[in-house]
C-alpha cells in the first residue's frame, strides 16, 4: 500500500490519530482565498487583532540583546515564570511560585506535557463533549483512553455532575475542563466547577483546566479552577497562554501552572522533546503585567461582535455563548437527503455561499457547526448575511 510496504508497519498509535480537522478546514479556505476566490472565512481559532504595540517593540528590542539568542532553561526564563506567578496572585487569587509555572510551545503543548506527566497506558481521561479537537487525540497519543461526557445546548453545554460521577472509576486519571469553552463558548458557573472538584478530589483524580480563553468572558465571571478551593490548587494543572489574548498564535507560547512535582515532570519531558519555546518570544513578554488591564480591555470588541450575531441569528440559534469567540449552531434540523451531517452542511455552504465554517463532528457532535467571530465586523456582517440566505434556501 505504500513505498515502505516491505517494511514493518508504522506506529499503530500514530495511525490511530486523526489530523486536526479545524486546521484542515482553515487550510482549504486559505487556499481558496489565495486563488482569489471571495470566501468568507469564519473558521479561525485566532484573533484578527494585531499584537499590542509594546509587545512588538519588546520583540525588536530583545532580538539584538546579547545572549537572548542562546538556549534558555527548558521550563522557561525565570523572570517570565515569576511574572506569570504574579499574574495569578494578582488576578486569580492563587499563590503560585515561579517553580510552579512552566512555559511551553503554546497551550497545546502544555496540555500534551500535562497528559504525558500524568498518564500510564490504559488510564482513562474524561473529556467533556463538545470538546476542543486535540484533547481526544492527545489522550490517545499518551496511551490513555478518552471517556466522553456529553453535553448539549439544551442544558447550556454545562456538564451534568451526576453523569460525571458515574463515569469516574479506578482507572480515571484526569478530567479535562475547558471553561470558557471551545467550541461552545460555555462558561461554567462556580457551583459546577465545585461539583467537578468534589468528584475529582474524592477520587484522587487530577483536573487539567484549559483556561486559554480566560480573557474572553461576556457573561458571568471567569473562575480559575485552581482557585475554587484551597485543595484544588494541588490537583489541578492550569493551562493558559498568550496565543488568543495577545493575538500571537504563530509565536507559540503558552504555559501551565501546577504543583512543583508535576511541573518538574513536564519540564523533564519538555527538555527531551523540544528544549522549550523560543527564547526571544519569552523575553518579549517580560513586562506583560504592566499592560495587562489595557490589553484585556482591547478585547471588548469581541462582546460587540457576539451581541451583533445574537441579534441577527434570533430564531436560528437560541444558544448565545458566554465566552470564547465561537457560536456552536445546531443545524441538524436541516439534515435531509442532500445534507446528512455537519461535513455535508459545511461543504454545501462553502459551495453555494462561499462561507466557511467548521463541521461539529470535529468537536464530537455532528449536529452542530462552529462559527468563529474572531474576524472583522465587516466579515461578520457578510458571513451572517450569507448564512441566513443559505438557511432560507434550505
Ligand atoms: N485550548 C483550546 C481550547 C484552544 O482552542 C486552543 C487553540 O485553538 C488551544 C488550547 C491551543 O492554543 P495554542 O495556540 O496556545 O497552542
Amino acid at each position: 500500500m505504500s513505498y515502505v510496504s516491505n517494511f514493518k508497519p508504522l506506529s499503530s498509535k500514530a495511525l490511530s490519530i486523526e489530523p486536526s480537522a479545524t486546521l484542515k478546514v482553515s487550510a482549504k479556505t486559505k487556499e481558496l482565498k489565495s486563488r482569489g476566490v471571495d470566501v468568507i472565512n469564519m473558521t479561525a481559532g485566532e484573533s484578527d487583532l494585531l499584537p499590542p504595540r509594546w509587545l512588538l517593540e519588546n520583540l525588536k528590542l530583545y532580538s539584538s540583546k546579547p545572549g537572548v539568542n542562546l538556549y534558555k532553561p527548558t521550563a522557561g526564563i525565570p523572570e517570565l515564570r515569576e511574572e506569570i506567578a504574579r499574574k495569578y496572585q494578582k488576578y486569580n487569587g492563587i499563590n503560585y511560585t515561579k517553580d510552579e509555572v512552566i512555559i511551553t510551545i503554546g497551550g497545546k503543548h502544555a496540555i500534551y506535557l500535562a497528559l504525558a506527566a500524568l498518564c500510564n497506558d490504559g488510564d482513562e481521561v474524561i473529556v467533556i463533549s463538545p470538546y476542543w479537537v486535540s484533547y481526544v487525540e492527545q489522550v490517545k497519543i499518551v496511551g490513555a483512553k478518552p471517556v466522553i461526557l456529553e453535553t448539549d445546548s439544551r442544558n447550556g453545554f454545562i456538564p451534568d455532575i451526576n453523569k460525571l460521577r458515574e463515569l469516574v472509576n479506578a482507572k480515571t486519571k484526569a478530567i479535562i475542563v475547558n471553561s470558557p469553552n471551545n467550541p461552545t463558548g460555555a462558561v461554567y458557573p462556580a457551583q459546577v466547577l465545585k461539583g467537578i472538584f468534589e468528584i475529582a478530589y474524592t477520587n484522587g483524580v487530577y483536573v487539567i483546566s484549559d483556561e486559554i480563553y480566560e480573557n474572553f468572558v461576556y457573561e458571568g465571571d471567569f473562575i480559575s479552577f485552581a482557585s475554587i478551593d484551597e485543595k484544588a490548587k494541588n490537583m489541578t494543572i492550569v493551562i493558559n497562554g498568550f496565543s488568543k489574548s495577545h493575538s500571537v498564535t504563530g509565536w507559540r507560547i503558552g504555559y501551565a501552572c501546577a504543583n512543583k512535582e508535576i511541573i518538574n515532570l513536564m519540564d523533564s519531558i519538555q527538555s527531551h522533546i523540544s528544549s522549550g519555546t523560543s527564547s526571544l518570544v519569552q523575553y518579549a513578554f517580560l513586562g506583560f503585567l504592566d499592560h495587562y488591564e489595557e490589553d484585556v480591555k482591547s478585547l471588548s470588541v469581541f462582546k460587540e461582535r457576539r451581541d451583533y450575531i445574537a441579534n441577527e441569528l434570533k430564531g436560528i440559534c437560541s444558544y448565545i455563548p458566554s465566552g470564547a469567540f465561537y457560536y456552536f449552531i445546531d443545524v441538524s434540523k436541516f439534515y435531509n437527503g442532500d445534507i446528512k451531517n455537519s461535513v455535508d452542511f459545511c461543504e454545501k455552504l462553502l459551495d453555494k455561499k462561499l462561507l466557511s465554517l467548521v463541521p461539529g463532528v470535529a468537536f464530537g457532535d455532528d449536529r452542530y457547526v462552529r462559527l468563529s467571530f474572531a474576524c472583522s465586523m465587516e466579515t461578520i456582517k457578510e458571513g451572517i448575511k450569507r448564512l441566513k440566505e443559505f438557511f432560507e434556501g434550505l
